[in-house]
């Protein structure tokens, strides 16, 4: 995976490509989809959702350009997967997530790996999370149409949001720095994630 599917790409940062060889990525998913766990694809997790590709998740943390430092705000926790590769380049961690039993089964997952500088929240973060703003580092594992306005406020100066925006369809992954107040954007590639949406749906007692 690390060769194959990162480096060949131009997956460069040491770190990143760390984080990713060391981190159990078959412990985020379902145990059905062991056998498959280090493939070069999303997989599919509850309530409809899903677990980015290995390639997306190195390309979007690279993209965040970590120090260890930094606090940085996640929107969309999922299988907690980014959230894991997050704990380990930045300081702390601050995850949302609008489904619970996704929450719920996140919360288990970074408690067993003994993960203690996330902090999950269960809601909304279509607007982000102002309680606890600015973050350094935003980033949206689910699609937007546009750029949510209240996210790039919520950063700090000099902070950087990587945020996929586009319909079902079509999205580009985009890095979004904040310059003297102002968006420096980048486009990094074409992306494919589930859409950021409002209420949850799914069922926790399934
Ligand atoms: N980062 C995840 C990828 C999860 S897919 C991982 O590593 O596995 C995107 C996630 O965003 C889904 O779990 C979905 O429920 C969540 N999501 C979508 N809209 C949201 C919103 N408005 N607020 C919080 N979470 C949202």
């Amino acid at each position: 995976m690390i060769r194959d599917q990162l480096m060949a790409r131009g997956i460069r940062d040491p770190r990143v490509l760390d984080v990713l060889a060391e981190l159990p990525r078959e412990r985020f998913i379902d145990p059905d989809l062991e056998a498959v766990a280090y493939a070069d694809r999303a997989l599919p997790i509850d309530c409809g959702q899903t677990i980015s590709q290995p390639y997306i998740v190195a390309l979007m943390t690279e993209a965040l350009r970590l120090t260890g430092n930094e606090r940085a705000l996640e929107i969309g926790t999922g299988s907690a997967y980014q959230a894991a590769v997050l704990s380990r380049l930045a300081r702390e961690v601050v995850s949302i997530e609008r489904h619970e039993k996704l929450f719920r089964q996140a919360t288990r997952v970074l408690n067993d790996l003994g993960v203690t500088n996330v902090r999950l929240v269960l809601g909304d973060g279509s607007h982000g999370l102002a309680a606890g703003a600015p973050y350094d580092r935003i980033i949206v594992t689910a699609a937007a149409d546009t750029m949510p306005e209240e996210l790039f406020e919520q950063l700090t100066a000099g902070g950087i949001l990587v945020i996929p925006v586009g319909d079902r369809d079509s999205q580009i992954l985009r890095r979004i720095e904040k310059i003297d107040g102002r968006p420096r954007i980048t486009d990094l590639t074409a992306c494919r994630f589930v859409p950021l949406v409002g209420a949850s749906t799914c069922d926790t007692n399934q």
